[in-house]
């Protein structure tokens, strides 16, 4: 099987996602006016911004979920959204394009988990289903993944007799087991309830410590102070400011960014 890119792979040069001008549309809706956003292996990006300013479709364009209809979208060394010397959107083949999702992991706001496999099962899917991995190897791989988000013991329980946190960490779980370069998290905490936030920001923290690159939707601006290396906000389809995360929240430069984050602080 060919390898996947990965965040320490020599023959990726430059930034993991890098984004100039983009912009996308829903129809006739232009929702991104020009996005600019670079990430680096190994950092850990924030987005925050009010409801509607296309933090979402931002993301779902990083993964290929949207096309993207003018700029540059580079991730993981591979244009995404545009042929820039053919000035058209790209047509990707389709083994191409499974192999780059592969190295993408995605964590929704909803956990999504197949409510009739357990724990383990969830996490052992898409590596059997996708890399062809051997059932047995699949499923040793996914009790490890499970070890990493504090799990082992629930290995064997179905969704619904998880909490909603446990549910979260068993979709991060299965993000990690594709070995992916690079993890989006789309407001992974924002239908938990509060007592169940952190054990989920934890196994995010800790994902941090060992070097995953990311980009973190979110409203923990808490979390964004602690483990943020970058922080940025958007506000109606384009990145207003874009800094240092503790310097941009303890002293955001932009009117709209202050306004923000004295509403959610
Ligand atoms: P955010 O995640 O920041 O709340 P979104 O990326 O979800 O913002 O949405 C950006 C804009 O695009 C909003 O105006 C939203 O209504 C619109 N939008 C999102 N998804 C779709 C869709 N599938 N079809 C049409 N419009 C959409
Ligand atoms: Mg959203």
């Amino acid at each position: 099987m060919s390898s996947v890119a990965t965040s320490t792979d020599p023959s990726v040069e430059g930034p993991v996602v890098h984004a100039r001008e983009v912009h996308m549309s829903y129809g006739d809706v232009e929702v991104l006016h020009g996005v600019d956003l670079d990430v680096h292996a190994g950092e850990v990006s924030c987005i925050i911004g009010p409801s509607g300013s296309g933090k979402s479709t931002f993301l779902r364009c990083i993964n290929g979920l949207e096309p993207v209809h003018g700029g540059s979208l580079r991730v993981l060394g591979e244009e995404v959204g545009w042929d820039l010397s053919g000035g058209r959107a790209k047509a990707w083949h389709p083994k191409r394009f499974a192999q780059f999702r592969a190295g993408i992991g995605m964590v929704f706001q909803r956990f999504n988990l197949f409510a009739h496999m357990d724990a383990l099962d969830n996490v052992a899917c898409a590596p059997i289903r996708v890399k062809g991995m051997d059932a047995k190897a699949a499923r040793a791989m996914a009790a490890d993944q499970l070890a990493r988000v504090g799990l082992s013991e629930h290995a064997h329980k179905r969704p619904h007799q998880l909490s909603g946190g446990q549910q979260q960490r068993v979709a991060i779980a299965r993000a990690l087991a594709m070995e992916p370069a690079l993890m989006l998290f789309d407001e992974p905490t924002s239908a938990l309830d509060p007592e169940l936030v952190d054990e989920v920001l934890e196994v995010m923290k800790a994902l941090a410590r060992d070097g995953m690159t990311m980009v973190v939707v979110t409203h923990e601006i808490s979390f964004a102070r602690e483990v943020g290396d970058t922080l940025s906000f958007f506000d109606e389809g384009v990145v207003v400011e874009h800094g240092d995360a503790r310097t941009t929240i303890a002293s955001p430069q932009h009117a709209r960014t202050q306004a923000f984050l004295s509403s959610v602080k």
